[in-house]
């Protein structure tokens, strides 16, 4: 079982097979394939706990609703991870407050039938065989609370959302690594024979791997080996509606096509957010909210779900609890995963933008298949080399949760 403290001296590894920098959901992952690979794993975390920064920040949601390949088939096998989450730890009875209540994307656009029947169709001809495309009609026979407006949506059952507090720890209570918190990555030593070794607030630890999966503080990370990485930082806002009878509590996470605006039950009230547009920023630990947010998803969530109208009606500012996090985008909307071209010994798990949480499993357990070479990074779709080679291009998938 992992093991979590804040090592005083003589608790300090002096040396690991690996040592993994940042300790969200991305580190967590990682540390829970390449321990059960065998590797002596160490995750520094500089804060007081694992995922307490973006990857608490988030809705928490996940879906396999992509219109590119690599996005489903790495989304699908994380959804089957989520589904059997206690036997893959090893851990009987472990729960993730798994909700697979679905993912509605709908839209009141008059071509939404053509655009919408056109993109099921592809994404069942790239492997997602579940995703269904629904009339307005059928929208609001399953969803009665849909507005009259609704033309047409995409729908998959088997997508929804969960607690990443629990999904963290419980990938760190499978692992046999070592978790050491408040302890921060100050330097990473690249010899002439690739990675030598981790300067820490505490000390040295040897190493010839490193994994960097420091969320928004990612690029900084790289700075420390030298490098530059190509990622924007942008900020991310979600709101929590307190409980509220008008919500429904059976409801999909829903999606407004046109707007991206979007809204999920949460224990008796709802989550809800929207990708407004952010000037880039610089990472952060404390991101600042802004009161305008809520009042602006409302307002936009209840152009198709008329229902919002009445809760909005008799809220307080007391029942909306604000929050924000970043998001750590890369040029075409992909992670990040696996080596470094230019510091042999070192790895990416980075830059998953709105899609952390539900690529995490899969997406972990590539990097650590290309450390313990299992896996090639030719035939990696999330090489870094794709910069190089010029093989980039903005994805239309991109800030959508
Ligand atoms: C508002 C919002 C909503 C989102 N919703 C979703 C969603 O519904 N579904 C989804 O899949 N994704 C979502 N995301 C994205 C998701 O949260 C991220 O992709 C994911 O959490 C990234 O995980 P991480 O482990 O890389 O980052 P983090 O959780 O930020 O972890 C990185 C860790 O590295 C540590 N660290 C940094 N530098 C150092 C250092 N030098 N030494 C030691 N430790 C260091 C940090 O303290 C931090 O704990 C959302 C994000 C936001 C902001």
């Amino acid at each position: 079982m992992g093991k979590i403290i804040v090592p005083d001296a003589s608790e300090f590894p002096r040396q690991a097979d690996l040592v993994i920098i940042g300790g969200g959901i991305l580190g967590t992952t990682t540390a829970f394939h390449a321990s059960r690979a065998g590797l002596e794993t160490v995750v520094l975390e500089m804060r007081d706990g694992l995922a307490t920064l973006a990857t608490a920040a988030s809705e928490e949601c996940f879906r396999a609703q992509f219109s590119e390949p690599e996005n489903v088939a790495m989304t699908k096998a994380s959804i089957e991870v989520f589904e059997n989450f206690s036997e893959v730890i090893g851990v009987p009875g472990y729960d993730i407050s798994l909700h697979q209540q679905g993912y509605l994307f709908y839209t009141d656009a008059p071509e939404g039938p053509e655009t919408l029947r056109a993109q099921v169709e592809h994404q069942q001809s790239i492997g997602l065989d579940d995703v269904e495309f629904l009339s307005g009609d059928e929208v609001r026979r399953r969803f009665p609370w849909a507005s009259p407006e609704v033309t047409a949506a995409t729908y998959r059952a088997r997508d929804g959302w969960l607690s990443t507090h629990e999904l963290t720890h419980g990938f760190a209570k499978g692992s046999e690594a070592l978790f050491l918190l408040r302890t921060k990555a100050t330097g990473i030593e690249p010899g002439s024979r690739g990675v030598e070794g981790v300067e820490t607030n505490r000390g040295h630890i040897s190493t010839r791997t490193v994994v960097i999966a420091a969320g928004p503080f990612s690029g900084q990370v790289a700075g420390l080996a030298g490098l530059e990485l190509p990622l924007t930082i942008l900020r991310r806002q979600k709101a929590i509606i307190g409980q509220d009878p008008a919500i429904p509590q059976g409801a999909p996470m829903t999606i407004s096509v046109p707007s991206g605006a979007f809204w999920r039950p949460e224990v008796g009230g709802a989550a809800i957010g929207w990708a407004l547009p952010e000037e880039p920023g610089e990472p952060l630990e404390n991101v600042p909210t802004d009161w305008a947010f809520p009042a602006l998803v409302l307002e936009e969530v209840s152009k198709l779900a008329p229902f919002w109208e009445e809760v909005v009606g008799r809220l307080t500012r007391d029942g909306v609890f604000l929050s924000a996090g970043q998001y750590t985008c890369t040029p075409d909307s992909k992670p990040i995963l696996g080596p470094s071209p230019d510091v042999e010994g070192l790895f990416f798990n980075l830059g998953y933008s709105g899609h952390g949480i539900m690529a995490a499993p899969e997406g972990s357990r590539y990097v650590v298949a290309m450390i313990t070479g299992q896996m090639s990074d030719e035939d990696n779709p999330f090489s870094y080399q794709r910069f190089a080679r010029g093989e980039v291009v903005v994805s239309e998938e991109k800030m959508v949760i």
